[in-house]
C-alpha cells in the first residue's frame, strides 16, 4: 500500500480519533480559515440562526472531513456524514434531510460526485429548506413540498472547479485548504505524538513534517510508522536520526516523495522528454487513474514547483531533473 498517498484509506480506528482535532484551536495551520470561520461561527451563535452552507475544496488529506467536525462542535450541534457517491436515490437523501435537527450539520464528502437527480434535491434544500418528494406511482403521484428544519450544508471537494455553478453559487462560505508548511505540521506531529505517548523531540518531529507532503493525514500515518521504528529499534524515542531510519526503509524521501511520485517524474522525464504530455496519456503509461493524478499526486508537485502544468499538457521543471541528478531538457534548436 502507497503510505503516503493521501487519498487512499483511511485509519478510522480509536487512535485516529483520539488525534483528530475537535476545536477550531487545536485545528492548526490554515490561519485564514480559521480566523474566517471563527467569526461567522461566533455571529451565527449571536443571532441564534444555522451556519450559512460552507464549501471546504482543497487535496485530500488536509483536513476538510475534520474541519466539518470542527465546526458541528463550536455551533455546538449534530454532525450527519455522507458521500456524493453513497447517496443512491433521492429518497435516500430526503431520509437524511428529515432527520435533521434545527440547526445541524449535514457533511457530503465527495460532494462533486453526487447523481444530478439527487444534486436538484438539494437546490431547495439549501435556499429555501424546503424539499419536493414524490407520494405514489403512475398517474396518482403527485409531488408534496415537506418543510426543513435550518441546517449547514458543509460540502467537500477536491477542486471547486468540478462542481456545477447551481450548486457551487448555493454555498454562502467557501473555504480553500491549502498545503501545511513545515512548521505547521511539526507542530501537529508533536501534538499527535503527545496524544500518542511517544517522546519525539523538534527535529525528529521535523523531519516527519518534512516528508509529509504538505498534508496532516500523511504527517500522522508516518508519525505511526516512525513510532514502531522508535520503539523497536531506538529506545522509544523519536529523534531526528530514529525517523531518518525509519523513512529510508519506507522509501519515503527526503522530498517527501513516495515511489508514485518519482515514477510519475521519471516517465514524464523519460519517456516523454519532459513533456508537454496530456494527462491521459500519462495516466495510461502510469497505469493510474486520471483522477488520482489530478487529485492526489499532482498538487503537491506543482504546488511545489516539480510539475508545471501547461494547456499543452504537464511538464517536468528544472527542478525535477535536479531532483533526479539529470541535466534540464535544452531548448529546441530551432529556437535561435
Ligand atoms: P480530508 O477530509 O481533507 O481528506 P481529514 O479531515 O480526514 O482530511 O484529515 C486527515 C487527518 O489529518 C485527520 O484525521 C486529522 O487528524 C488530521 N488533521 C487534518 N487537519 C488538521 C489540522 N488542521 N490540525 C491537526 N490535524 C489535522
Amino acid at each position: 500500500a502507497r503510505i503516503i498517498a493521501a487519498g487512499a484509506t483511511r485509519e478510522d480506528d480509536a487512535l485516529e480519533a483520539s488525534i483528530r482535532p475537535r476545536r477550531l484551536d487545536e485545528y492548526l495551520g490554515q490561519a485564514p480559515v480559521r480566523e474566517q470561520l471563527g467569526i461567522y461561527i461566533e455571529a451565527a451563535k449571536r443571532r441564534g440562526e444555522a451556519l450559512d452552507h460552507v464549501l471546504i475544496f482543497g487535496p485530500p488529506g488536509l483536513g476538510k472531513t475534520t474541519l466539518s467536525q470542527v465546526i458541528a462542535n463550536e455551533m455546538g450541534v449534530g454532525l450527519r456524514q455522507t458521500s456524493g457517491p453513497v447517496i443512491e436515490r433521492a429518497g435516500d437523501l430526503a431520509a437524511l434531510l428529515t432527520n435533521l435537527q434545527p440547526h445541524d450539520v449535514l457533511f457530503i464528502d465527495e460532494i462533486h460526485r453526487m447523481q444530478p437527480v439527487i444534486e436538484e434535491v438539494l437546490y431547495p434544500a439549501m435556499e429555501d429548506f424546503q424539499i419536493d418528494i414524490m407520494i405514489g406511482e403512475g398517474p396518482a403521484a403527485r409531488s408534496i413540498k415537506l418543510d426543513l428544519p435550518p441546517f449547514t450544508l458543509i460540502g467537500a471537494t477536491t477542486r471547486a472547479g468540478l462542481l456545477t455553478a447551481p450548486l457551487r453559487d448555493r454555498f454562502g462560505i467557501v473555504q480553500r485548504l491549502e498545503f501545511y508548511s513545515a512548521e505547521e505540521l511539526t507542530r501537529i506531529v508533536r501534538r499527535s505524538a503527545q496524544i500518542m505517548g511517544i517522546a519525539c523531540d523538534a527535529a525528529g518531529a521535523g523531519e516527519i513534517a518534512r516528508r509529509s507532503r504538505g498534508t496532516p493525514r500523511i504527517a500522522n500515518r508516518l508519525l505511526r510508522r516512525v513510532r514502531d521504528y522508535a520503539q523497536v529499534m531506538a529506545g522509544g524515542r523519536i529523534t531526528l536520526e530514529a525517523a531518518q531510519a525509519a523513512m529510508q526503509m519506507l522509501k519515503v524521501d527526503p522530498e517527501g516523495f513516495d515511489e508514485l511520485d518519482r515514477r510519475l517524474l521519471r516517465t514524464l522525464i523519460e519517456h516523454f522528454d519532459g513533456g508537454p504530455v496530456g494527462v491521459e496519456s500519462l495516466a495510461a503509461s502510469l497505469s493510474e487513474e486520471r483522477g488520482t493524478i489530478e487529485d492526489v499526486i499532482e498538487p503537491y508537485l506543482i504546488q511545489q514547483g516539480y510539475l508545471v502544468r501547461t494547456a499543452r499538457g504537464r511538464m517536468a521543471s528544472a527542478r525535477a531533473y535536479r531532483h533526479f541528478g539529470l541535466a534540464g531538457k535544452a531548448p529546441p534548436a530551432d529556437l535561435f
